[in-house]
């Protein structure tokens, strides 16, 4: 039997979730549990995020220290959101980021 390797895309990344927006659907914390939860108040969040100080918006990772694994998983729950506030930004190495979604 031959097995197949997945391969994982490594991309410099960060994400932004405007919580303003979020109706809590779920979809992003069932799609990848590791890095979204369900709070009390019925939204998500980003496991480990800060705050950016515009209202409820939540960012992990930046573009001096932007995340560098399971980019595939968060684009897929940023494409699971039926309401588009989870964004997707990659950082190149200049550090300029580019919006993915
Ligand atoms: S998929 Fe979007 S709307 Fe649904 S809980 Fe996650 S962030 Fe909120």
């Amino acid at each position: 039997m031959v097995e197949e390797k997945k391969t994982e895309i490594k991309k410099a990344y960060k994400i932004v979730h405007d919580r303003d927006i979020c109706i809590g659907c779920s979809a992003c914390a069932s799609v990848c549990p590791k890095y979204w939860e369900m709070e009390d108040d019925g939204k998500s969040s980003i496991i480990g995020h800060e705050k950016t100080g515009n209202g409820e918006e939540e960012v992990l990772g930046s573009n001096e220290e932007a995340l560098t694994q399971d980019y595939e998983g968060n684009l897929d729950a940023a494409e699971s959101c039926p309401v588009n506030c989870i964004h997707i930004f990659e950082i190149d190495k200049n550090k300029e980021e580019k919006k993915i979604l």
